[in-house]
């Protein structure tokens, strides 16, 4: 998607601070952190939102999961992060391709604002 952020940044036209990628994911920091540490991971295939996906995304939806474990221990979250996922407009979701936060190194409130 060529007016899409996030595929910029995977790109490599806009700069980003990337903390893990592989053929079907990237990580980097997200540019207005709401935690000491918040990072974003995207699917490389551009996912508009959770509203978007099919059948033949699952094995890479798991796969996101999945990895989600491993980046917040390069990142050193050992003791606990908030996995988050906004959805829609009522979501708050501002960028539409499918990402998700990773946000750490703080004690985070329940309910979420
Ligand atoms: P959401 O509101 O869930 O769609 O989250 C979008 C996130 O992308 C926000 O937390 C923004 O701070 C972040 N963001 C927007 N532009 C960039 C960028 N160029 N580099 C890193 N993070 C960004």
């Amino acid at each position: 998607m060529s007016d899409c952020i996030f595929c910029m940044i995977k790109e490599g036209k806009i700069p980003s601070s990337t903390v893990y990628e592989d053929d079907k994911i990237l990580v980097f920091n997200d540019v207005d952190p709401q935690a000491p540490v918040h990072m974003l991971m995207i699917p490389k295939k551009h996912i508009s939102s959770l509203n978007e996906t099919s059948e033949e995304d699952e094995a890479l939806l798991g796969y996101m999961m999945n990895k989600v474990r491993d980046v917040a221990k390069l990142a050193g979250l050992d003791n606990g992060y908030r996995v988050v996922i906004n959805c829609g407009e009522d979501g708050m979701q501002t960028v539409f391709h499918i990402h998700v936060h990773i946000l750490g190194k703080r004690k985070m409130l329940w309910p979420p604002g």
